[in-house]
């Protein structure tokens, strides 16, 4: 599944080719993905005009249109990708973006058709939406804010750091990848933790998605490709996810793969070495310790 990095580097390669350019024409082939417009509509509406700006919100892909032609939020969710050249799959196509001068093809791609393709008049309606549904962007959420939202919840770390009303574009790798890196353990609660383990999340958030920005994101199966139909390379270099048994960098402990509360049917790895449950409890039992 896309999350923040794979998105983000989705816009990355989306910008050099679409910004500027005018949008000659949009095809439609799969019009159960549209949301907020008819499809015919939302053709006259777009076509001729301007892409001025693609910028990324959470795990949306958003088109800022010249003059009055709105805003295109493209939302890939578990499948879709977007292709500056010819698609490996091009029966995937849902969307095609024909640009003007010089003349060219961008196909948006879902195997599942599980994205969804939204219409949105102006950038305040399109904002409404996403903080609707959706909290701070992971990589621009303040410190303060994290604390409190960390605080009000008892539910384990993991699931509240995936919750997009939380913080916007984290999912179940780079969540793993992220507690690993802020040696705590996926189960703690979130209300638990003290502020300065929030904060070692908090630096982990930025360090971790910066790295798999850099590394244009991560392709665990066939769903991510980068624009121009690569894999990303961030899971030949990360800690933790989808390494069971191989030994933690910081301190050779083996990865154990397990299920934890609140995510169903999906693995979570962490380092029983490094991410513990019960750190407090074992500060207590020193204390006691004859051999101190
Ligand atoms: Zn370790």
């Amino acid at each position: 599944m896309p999350e923040l990095p794979e998105v983000e580097t989705m816009v990355r390669g989306l910008r050099p080719v679409m910004e500027g350019f005018s949008l000659v024409e949009l095809k439609i082939h799969d019009p159960s993905l549209i949301r907020g417009i008819e499809p015919d509509r939302l053709i006259d509406r777009v076509e001729g005009s301007r892409i001025d700006r693609i910028e990324r919100r959470g795990k949306w892909v958003v088109f800022h249109l010249a003059l009055d032609a709105g805003i295109i939020v493209v939302q890939p969710r578990m499948t879709g990708g977007f292709w500056l050249i010819f698609p490996a799959r091009i029966d995937h196509a849902r969307l095609t973006f024909r640009l003007g001068e010089p003349e060219r093809s961008v196909w948006y791609c879902d195997a599942r058709r599980l994205g969804r393709i939204h219409w949105f008049g102006s950038l305040e309606e399109a904002s409404r939406a996403f903080k609707k549904s959706h909290g701070p962007d992971a990589l621009a959420i303040e410190l303060d804010i994290l604390i409190a939202k960390l605080k009000a919840t008892n539910r384990g770390i993991k699931p509240t750091l995936m919750d997009q009303k939380i913080l916007a574009g984290i999912g179940n790798i780079y969540a793993d990848e992220i507690l690993f890196a802020a040696k705590i353990h996926p189960e703690r609660k979130a209300s638990s933790l003290a502020s300065k383990e929030i904060k070692q999340i908090h630096d982990s958030i930025s360090l971790v998605l910066a790295k798999a920005i850099a590394a244009e994101g991560s392709s665990f199966d066939a769903g991510y490709r980068t624009v121009l139909g690569l894999e990303g390379g961030f899971l030949a270099m990360n800690a933790v996810y989808g390494r069971e048994g191989a030994p933690c960098p910081d301190c050779g402990s083996a990865i154990v793969k397990g299920k934890i509360q609140g995510l169903i049917g999906r693995p979570t790895y962490h380092c029983p070495g490094c991410q513990i449950l019960g750190r407090r409890r074992k500060k207590r039992s020193t204390k006691n310790d004859p051999e101190r």
